[in-house]
């Protein structure tokens, strides 16, 4: 008893743990209101341990450095960078696209800087956020107008609200899908004020579906790209020039989410086609919805691309301030489309190089990383994601490594400062090149040999 009370009284004040040299940094560090918070909290935890007949060391030593870890944890930001070393190239939880150097030196720009957001320059007046986009988006796609706006979604609940508030818009049962996160094309329907007519049945849905469905309250055809899933078997859809043709005899629009927005073809990087905006448009579509954070490889924005006087319309809507994009999304989003237009995409774009990077030049990164950590180099396959063709896959070589109890490396590689995100299959850790910004490769090779000691 006699003991304890000894220890209790033998615990540093908060004022001497603050004349300590390493007080001094933690001052800098984290300000001094924290600091002390975690010097008494910390020697409140000290106290009760002892109280309970715990003996522990209690010099000021052990009780600043409990309270350095304890301040680390709690001023690491819930949002840092990672590395991606899963394969999966849209990753949606773990931010989708990485942006160009040029749109994040944009970023940095339009962020530190006033700038011409809604300036005219020539004039000296008011001018139009809508513009720094749109210009290059015309000319990428032929779209005859476009508006960017807060993501995808966003951009549906717009046109939605925009162009068919009470009245009836007719999509095929087989795709009324859930994008993720509960996202579900239906509800967001349904939130916008529109009246849903579904048509066909889950695999198969004519022309002739469609045609039956419209009444005096049509407002549009709607495709929504089945983004995550496939249909396989005995499946159609209407072809989508035929139906532009049906809803343009009847006076009525359509409108196409196109989830991914790819403005490249796919195909030539040993994957299926995924529908591309120009060829929505060329098939008559009015209006297309896509996400800029997916194939496009930008920032996380909504494009609106289409007929002008629909545009219009849309830009007119009372929801289009509310959903409007910012400047750095802005700003990101030109510098992206830049790179399209200038015939760079598959070089700058993160995600398009990565798509596009030869087998053999992952396989000796593989080997290289193989050389250096041990383990074993063995084929694979990269996913692309992000609700984007899905089930297709890219051939890679992936490094394997076979350690004891796999889960528990795999979380001491999150716990990284610059936290690795890896997977397990047959109880091997794998680590895929592809994904891996280049950037980020020494700090990856230093976590895994970390975790391997
Ligand atoms: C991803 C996706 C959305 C949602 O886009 P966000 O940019 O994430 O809001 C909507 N529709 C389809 C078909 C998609 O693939």
């Amino acid at each position: 008893m006699n003991a304890m009370t000894d220890r209790l009284r033998a615990l540093p004040s908060v004022d001497s743990l603050l004349r300590e040299p390493i007080a001094a940094d933690l001052l800098t560090a984290y300000g001094r209101e924290a600091t002390v918070n975690a010097l008494r909290v910390t020697l409140d935890q000290w106290r009760d341990r002892l109280r309970a007949g715990e003996v522990l060391a209690s010099g000021a030593d052990a009780i600043l450095n409990h309270a350095t870890d304890s301040l680390r944890a709690d001023f690491t930001p819930t949002l840092r960078p990672v590395i991606n070393a899963t394969g999966v190239i849209i990753h949606t939880n773990l931010g989708r696209a990485p942006l160009s150097q040029a749109a994040q030196r944009a970023i940095v720009e339009a962020g530190g800087q006033y700038s011409t957001l809604e300036f005219d320059l020539e004039t000296g007046k008011r001018g139009s956020r809508l513009i720094h986009a749109e210009r290059l988006l015309q000319q990428l796609t032929g779209a005859e107008a476009a508006l960017v706006v807060n993501n995808n979604a966003a951009a549906l609940v717009l046109l939605l609200s925009a162009l068919a508030l009470g009245r009836e818009v007719v999509i095929s049962r087989g795709q009324l899908v859930e994008i993720g996160g509960g996202f579900r094309v239906p509800e967001v329907m349904e939130q916008s004020g529109a009246k849903l007519v579904e048509v066909g049945t889950t695999n198969r849905t004519r022309l002739s579906d469609f045609e039956r469905a419209i009444t005096p309250q049509t407002a549009l055809f709607m495709r929504a790209h089945a983004s995550n899933f496939k249909q396989i078997g005995f499946v159609e859809q209407p072809d989508l020039a035929d139906l532009a043709r049906l809803a343009h005899d009847h006076n009525l629009a359509v409108v196409d989410d196109l989830g991914s927005g790819a403005l490249l073809d796919t195909a030539p990087y040993g994957l299926e086609h995924e529908p591309t905006v120009q060829e929505s448009l060329a098939a008559g579509v009015d209006l297309i919805a896509v996400s800029g954070d997916k194939l496009l490889g930008g920032p996380q924005s909504g494009l609106l691309l289409g007929k002008q006087a629909l545009i219009d319309r849309l830009k007119r809507h009372p929801l289009a301030r509310a959903v409007r994009a910012d400047k750095l999304c802005l700003a990101a989003l030109t510098a992206t489309l830049e790179h399209y237009r200038r015939g760079e995409a598959l070089t700058h774009i993160p995600i398009w190089q990565m798509i596009a990077r030869p087998l053999e030049s992952i396989r000796a990164q593989a080997e290289s990383w193989q050389a250096q950590v041990g383990g074993a180099v063995i084929d694979g396959v990269s996913a692309v994601g992000g609700g984007s063709l899905p089930g297709e896959t890219l051939p890679t070589a992936l490094l394997a490594l076979d350690l004891p109890a796999p889960d528990s490396v795999l979380a001491r590689l999150r716990a990284n400062h610059l936290p690795v995100i890896a997977r397990i299959a047959d109880d091997r850790l794998l680590f895929d090149p592809r994904t891996v910004l280049p950037g980020q490769e020494a700090e990856l090779l230093r976590a895994i040999q970390a975790v391997i000691a």
